[in-house]
């Protein structure tokens, strides 16, 4: 079964422990204000690839990902395309390279189960907690994204939580806070890190050439204060919380 490439980065140091191979998926139901790929969200488009080459690409940069590197599927939404993942994870894994699964935890199926259930680790993006300011920041309810949590927790698979800090959508104490006594205080021991993840627009430029209108160009970036002031609020709840 053949998977939807959008593009890869190669040495990657962003999404996940050591150096990676990034592979970018085509297709995401999630419709972020600040997604930085926007064209990676429609689910037409990509190049069809066949898994083989995926394996190859990673094999010949199997000595630079040293004990901690590996592959990381990121997108787009890589569960999107769980079904034709599964096999490649596994394969991968026969040949000793770790997996990471960069997601937004928004899609379940039997194949999206059978992939985190495989997955060395899994890269979860809470977009916000509080249920409203998902469903405006996003399109779609957080709900499955916290049963996607909660099923790795029970399945005791290890994850990193991460969180983009926007100003005026994601950084209001009330929302981490409560974010904070969901998972935080050893509730969730499966979570390893917590991601803080500076707001960026590094996108922006994408919704020109795609005709689309960027919603957050009033949006400031973060100040260097908001961001010490959400790590010391994360801190309260978590032992694992960096900025990144
Ligand atoms: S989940 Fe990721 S890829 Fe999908 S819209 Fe949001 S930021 Fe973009």
């Amino acid at each position: 079964m053949e998977l939807k490439v959008h593009s890869y980065e190669s040495m990657g140091t962003y999404d996940g422990p050591g150096l990676r191979l990034v592979v970018f998926l085509q297709g995401c139901p999630f419709k972020c204000l600040y997604c930085a790929n926007p064209d990676t969200i429609p689910a037409e488009g990509g190049t069809v690839t066949h898994p083989e080459e995926i394996l190859k690409m990673a094999l010949s940069q199997k000595p630079f990902f040293g004990k901690k590197g590996g592959v990381t599927f990121s997108g787009g939404e890589p569960t999107v395309q769980a079904e034709a993942l599964v096999p490649l994870v596994r394969e991968l894994h026969e040949n000793g390279i770790n997996v990471c699964i960069d997601t937004n935890g928004g899609i379940w199926n039997r194949h999206v189960e059978e992939l985190f259930s495989i997955a060395d680790l899994t890269l979860l993006d809470v977009k916000q907690f509080n249920p409203a300011r998902h469903l405006e920041l996003t399109g779609r309810p957080n709900t499955q994204t916290l049963a996607t949590a909660a099923w790795l927790e029970e399945n005791q698979r290890p994850f990193w939580l991460r969180y983009v800090l926007v100003p005026g959508i994601s950084d209001a104490e009330e929302d981490i806070r409560q974010l904070g006594e969901h998972f935080g205080k050893g509730r969730y021991r499966m979570i390893r890190r917590v991601e803080i993840l500076p707001y960026h627009t590094l996108g922006k430029n994408k919704y020109d050439s795609l005709g689309l209108e960027y919603r957050l160009k009033d949006t400031p970036l973060n100040t260097k204060e908001q961001l010490e002031r959400a790590k010391s609020l994360f801190d309260e709840y978590f032992d694992c919380a960096v900025l990144n």
